[in-house]
């Protein structure tokens, strides 16, 4: 399998002087196509520091990234975007969909900025929505939706423009725990369709599902191990 992401001595600090906190302090590290990797770790370890340095969406303060073997200290801000919109998908604890609007508009929305024409959008987002089970609620709000819904719909919005990789911030952070198990069987269906996915969390139980673990402790990775991972079989979930 080909290197996707490669991180060499990564070292981030936030603020100046007196007041700087050094939130990563050499990281290095290398992720293969189709791996499904949990970064673990306490509260205020580093891994969400982590996490935006990987998605592009935070310049590290030293060290190189390297993505898809391009150098993310030399791309601009057009480059960075192509790379936001074409190569990662996100997803956050806190789902971050638009309330006045239906699931499968909240899903369109990535390619109304990519100038997919209006009747494709809609296909792609039917398709999306379909993929992750909610083929039948394209129109409800989400104010209609149960918390884990509501994240199958943000998944949805991630996949639409065919990622490379999903990254996840606490994707179940907001969700109780048989809910959890499913949303880590949506992603355990989507690395065995060769998506590669980064998923942080600070519960052992979700990092199971995971074939790798990262833990992150006080800006430093503390342990790198593969694993078998836990299969997200929704009888296996407790209720
Ligand atoms: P985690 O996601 O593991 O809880 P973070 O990456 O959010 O940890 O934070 C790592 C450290 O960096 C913490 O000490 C946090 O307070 C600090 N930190 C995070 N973001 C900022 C910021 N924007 N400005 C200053 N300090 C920050
Ligand atoms: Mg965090």
């Amino acid at each position: 399998m080909a290197e996707i992401i490669r991180l060499e001595d990564i070292g981030k600090v936030y603020g100046q002087g007196e007041s700087a906190v050094e939130a990563l302090r050499g990281v290095s590290l290398s992720i293969e196509e189709g791996e499904f990797v949990a970064i673990m770790g306490a509260s205020g370890s580093g891994k969400s520091t982590l996490m935006n340095i990987l998605g592009c969406l935070d310049r590290p303060s030293r060290g190189q990234y390297h993505l898809v073997g391009r150098d993310v200290a030399s791309m601009d801000a057009n480059d960075l975007a192509e790379i936001r919109n074409h190569l990662l998908g996100f997803v956050f604890q806190s789902f971050n969909l638009l309330a006045r609007t239906s699931a499968v508009e909240n899903v369109e929305l990535p390619m109304l900025y990519s100038g997919v024409p209006t009747r494709e959008r809609r296909e792609r987002a039917i398709e999306a929505l379909t993929r992750v089970g909610l083929g039948n609620r394209l129109h409800h709000h989400p104010n209609q939706l149960s918390g884990g819904q509501q994240q199958r719909v943000a998944i949805a919005r991630a996949l639409v423009s065919k990622p490379s990789v999903i990254m996840a911030d606490e994707p179940t952070g907001a969700l109780d725990s048989h809910t959890s198990v499913e949303i880590m069987a949506l992603f355990q269906e989507l690395v065995a369709t060769g998506i590669t996915v980064v998923l942080v969390t600070h519960e052992s139980d979700i990092a199971n599902y995971a074939t790798r673990v990262l833990v992150v402790k006080d800006g430093r990775i503390l342990s790198d191990g593969r694993q078998v991972a836990a299969i997200a079989s929704l009888e296996g979930a407790k209720k």
